[in-house]
């Protein structure tokens, strides 16, 4: 049986605004029977809220009325994010008063409040859960979509995976990329062709490795797997492999296993607002020009569901090339416009295979508008002189 993912369309047949997204949202609230299921609930409400001068994460007044549904139903919620993220939050207009409830850095204001999980992978031993995350009774995953260096695009896996972790888990999993090994110093033994395969990166993606010399580093954030480096390299020397890439979306599904694991069945939903699509994380502390038209806003009980929908909703849109940073290129058109974005090796949906291999929701969905855009027929115009 197909998960169910309700979607509002950003698009208005009249200009009212129970046609708004606002009012969109307030409909998948009731068809996800949000208030019905939070009574006497402690519930953690999952935000990025963004960093520095960005505006393009969740506007407060979709914030307000999720936080609104859950009052009506008898839950207690906070907003819980990492803390360098709470930290300024109401320079972008999150506080309490205008949202109706408290935010709390999810593992408290040192990164010291977390409950660890002993499961290896890779770099990784011991995974810090954010406590406030594990003492709720349950969860809304409220993500912005947006693009990810690091993955290709971020939405309800990625809000989760790393904003329900501790500061060292989240910096772990990003070294989980450098874990198989990608440079053979053997095949190349020469500094001066090593110098020559770093300056053929025009993303400086490529750098001397500061604890290993003779080796090269690689920032797998600034590559987009263009190959010029390996053009340069010896034979055997270097790899670009998607082994690397793909550890981050791995780190991703299993990180969000655990925090889903701490709450019981039924106590978890998730929303995603799919506009202001910026090329990169709102972790970056500002907001660049939107790269994709807007969307509209997404949710369902299934966060495999929800992340797979997002990805193909978006993935037939043009990809507004003219909003993309000229430090970026284009150099694949195949796949989801975010592929194109950051490449090959970033393709969005693999953290969806991974969250389904880990029994965490079903690609298979079915979705669900819950206000269909009306068309207009009309009859053919005549022609009016204007003089
Ligand atoms: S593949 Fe392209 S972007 Fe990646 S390191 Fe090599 S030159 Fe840089």
């Amino acid at each position: 049986m197909p998960s169910i993912v309700y979607y509002g369309s950003p698009r208005q047949a009249r200009l009212e605004w129970k046609e708004t997204l606002p009012a969109k949202l307030d409909l998948i609230l009731e068809k996800l029977n949000l208030r019905e299921r939070v009574k006497n609930e402690t519930v953690a409400l999952k935000m990025h809220v963004g960093n520095g001068v960005g505006y393009s994460t969740v506007h407060p007044v979709f914030v307000r009325r999720v936080v609104k549904a859950i009052k009506e139903g008898g839950g207690k919620p906070f907003i819980a994010d990492v803390n360098w993220d709470v930290s300024g939050a109401e320079t972008r207009g999150y506080t309490a008063e205008v949202l109706g409830c408290p935010i709390y850095p999810a593992a408290g204001p040192d990164e010291k409040y977390f409950y660890t999980y002993h499961r290896p992978y890779k770099n990784i031993q011991d995974w810090k859960l954010a406590g406030m995350i594990q003492d709720a009774s349950f969860l809304v995953n409220f993500a912005h979509v947006k693009g990810h260096p690091s993955c290709g695009f971020g939405a309800a896996f990625k809000n989760l995976a790393l904003g329900c972790m501790a500061g060292e888990t989240r910096g772990a999993m990003h070294d989980t990329v450098q874990h198989d090994e990608y440079w053979f110093p053997e095949y190349c033994p020469d500094d001066e062709t090593r110098q020559r395969i770093m300056a053929a990166c025009p993303f400086e993606a490529l750098v001397e490795d500061k604890q290993r010399p003779g080796y090269l580093h690689l920032h797998p954030e600034q590559c987009n797997a263009c190959g010029r480096c390996l053009k340069i390299a010896p034979p055997g020397s270097l790899k670009i492999d998607a082994l690397n890439f793909h550890s981050f979306q791995e780190a991703c599904a299993i990180s969000t296993a655990i925090a889903l694991s701490t709450f019981e069945p039924g106590k978890v939903t998730h929303l995603s607002l799919a506009t202001q699509m910026t090329p990169v994380c709102d972790c970056f502390g500002f907001t660049s020009m939107p790269i994709l038209p807007d969307e509209g806003i997404f949710g369902s009980d299934d966060i495999v569901a929800i992340d797979r929908a997002v990805l193909d909703k978006t993935m037939n849109l043009r990809l507004i090339e003219e909003n993309m940073p000229t430090s970026m290129e284009v150099h694949t058109r195949q796949g989801h416009p975010f592929r194109w974005l950051h490449g090959p090796l970033k393709d969005p949906y693999i953290v969806t295979e991974y969250g389904e291999a880990l029994g965490l929701g079903s690609r298979d969905y079915e979705l669900v508008d819950v206000l269909p855009v009306e068309k207009f027929e009309r009859a053919g115009m005549a022609y009016i002189p204007a003089n």
